[in-house]
């Protein structure tokens, strides 16, 4: 972030310094130029520093963009009260204040013992949409079946999807291996040091890349997440973000240091996951509390305002679990769309009556409501049955101790649960 020094003359010879330019740079230039010095007037009032794209875009969210802390502001004049926390001052106290805290307080998490590039990855991808604790755990199961790109370029999708199971998103797995398979294709033994490869990689989006790229490699990029945008939302009382992230990106970006890219990107995540939480922000323990605008006004939960939630919606499903004489499974994989790509006992969409189920499960805003039937098949047929949906990849009949090296979703475990609570199971 820049500094605000030399702002603010309104000599005669300033004045005509900026009509020249004004001149000079024609209608949109200008249009730049009086947004640099609304920002530098705001700067030169305040004493913050912020960049014009920031305050141009902060203006037109009707938030006041000033949010980091200084000797002038309301803000700071709070901070003063003895018992207020000490006042932040300029970003570089803020970084400084974060930073400290991330180092003193982080939780120990595997893929913080190195930055190498593959591990990184490896957790950025476990941890979209799931728990740091949970994905720590997956995590370590991972990288001791597959410990680096290599390793991992060369398993089969099942072998990928079984540890993965638990975790739901299950695209991220298949993505990841797919990635790894693309970088060896291409001679690489490890995740690259070059934005554009990683970009191309399936399952590799802006935030993934920028964690990556500055974690691993030291890079100057904000990796802006869902924590990350509640936390500046908050910092400077923002709206939600537009399409393109702005103006949380930008002022993400502004705020990062960038000798400690990595660190700082991970104490941001840090900070969002485990003090300013999306309900419940613990402001008082907050490292940042004195240059946050939403404390100030007393209104951290108004930033950013919530989404309108996703309608749930209730899908009708039945689910045959169906053995044979030798105590093995019939799993397919490929009929049932919500989970194309785990192995399941046969399943149909059911429509009609759906108050009545033998239990829920529960996948992104849809809650299936599950029926069982259980059959046991009179004989011990050496094949599977015929597929029948020209959509099933496969069907086979599988040894109960064989059902951990596949992949699965949690509904599997759920119909065997149940299943076997089930006292009279129909003759197939
Ligand atoms: S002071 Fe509260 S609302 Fe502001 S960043 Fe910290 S935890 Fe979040």
């Amino acid at each position: 972030m820049r500094a605000a020094t030399g702002v603010g003359r309104t000599g005669a010879a300033a004045v005509k310094r900026r009509e020249a330019a004004r001149a000079s740079v024609g209608r949109a230039g200008a249009a730049a130029l009086k947004r640099r010095e609304s920002a530098r007037a705001s700067a030169d009032r305040t004493g913050v520093t912020i960049s014009p794209q920031l305050h141009a875009a902060s203006a037109r969210t009707n938030a006041p963009a000033q949010a980091l802390s200084t000797a002038s502001s309301p803000l700071s004049r709070r901070a003063a009260a003895p018992t207020a926390p000490r006042p932040l001052g300029r970003t570089a106290a803020l970084r400084r204040a974060l930073l400290d805290w991330y180092r003193r307080e982080r939780r120990d998490l595997p893929w913080r013992h190195d930055r190498d590039p593959y591990r990184v990855w490896l957790s950025e991808i476990l941890c979209q949409q799931t728990r740091a604790e949970v994905a720590a755990v997956a995590f370590e199961r991972f990288v001791l079946a597959f410990p680096d790109l290599d390793a991992l370029a060369r398993a089969d999708e099942d072998a990928v999807l079984s540890l993965w199971s638990g975790l739901g998103y299950y695209s991220r797995a298949r993505c990841l291996l797919r990635a790894a398979q693309s970088l060896r294709a291409a001679g690489h033994h490890n995740v690259p040091d070059d934005s554009t490869r990683l970009r191309a990689l399936p399952g590799v989006g802006p935030y993934t890349a920028a964690a990556i790229l500055s974690i691993a490699f030291g890079h100057p990029l904000a990796a802006v997440d869902g924590n990350v945008i509640r936390v500046v939302s908050r910092l400077a009382r923002l709206d939600r973000p537009d399409a393109r992230g702005e103006p949380h990106a930008t002022l993400a970006q502004e705020l990062l240091d960038p000798a400690h890219a990595g660190d700082w990107n991970q104490a941001m995540m840090e900070l969002g996951a485990r003090i300013c939480t999306p309900r419940a922000p613990r402001c008082p323990a907050c490292p940042i509390a004195t240059a946050c605008q939403a404390r100030t006004a007393g209104n951290p939960l108004d930033h950013p305002p919530p989404k309108p939630r996703r309608a749930r919606e209730i899908v009708g499903v039945e689910i045959t679990v169906t053995t044979d004489p030798a105590g093995r499974l019939l799993l397919e994989r490929g009929a049932f769309p919500l989970l194309r790509h785990l192995w399941l006992p046969p399943a149909r969409l059911r429509s009609g009556d759906l108050s009545s189920y033998d239990f829920k499960h529960h996948i992104l805003h849809r809650e299936l409501r599950v029926t069982l039937r259980s059959q046991h098949t009179a004989s011990r047929p050496h094949r599977a049955p015929r597929v029948g949906q020209a959509s099933v990849i496969e069907r086979r009949f599988f040894e109960p101790t064989a059902l951990g090296r596949i992949g699965r979703s949690s509904l599997l475990a759920k119909a065997l649960h149940h299943a076997a609570l089930a006292t009279h199971p129909e003759q197939g």
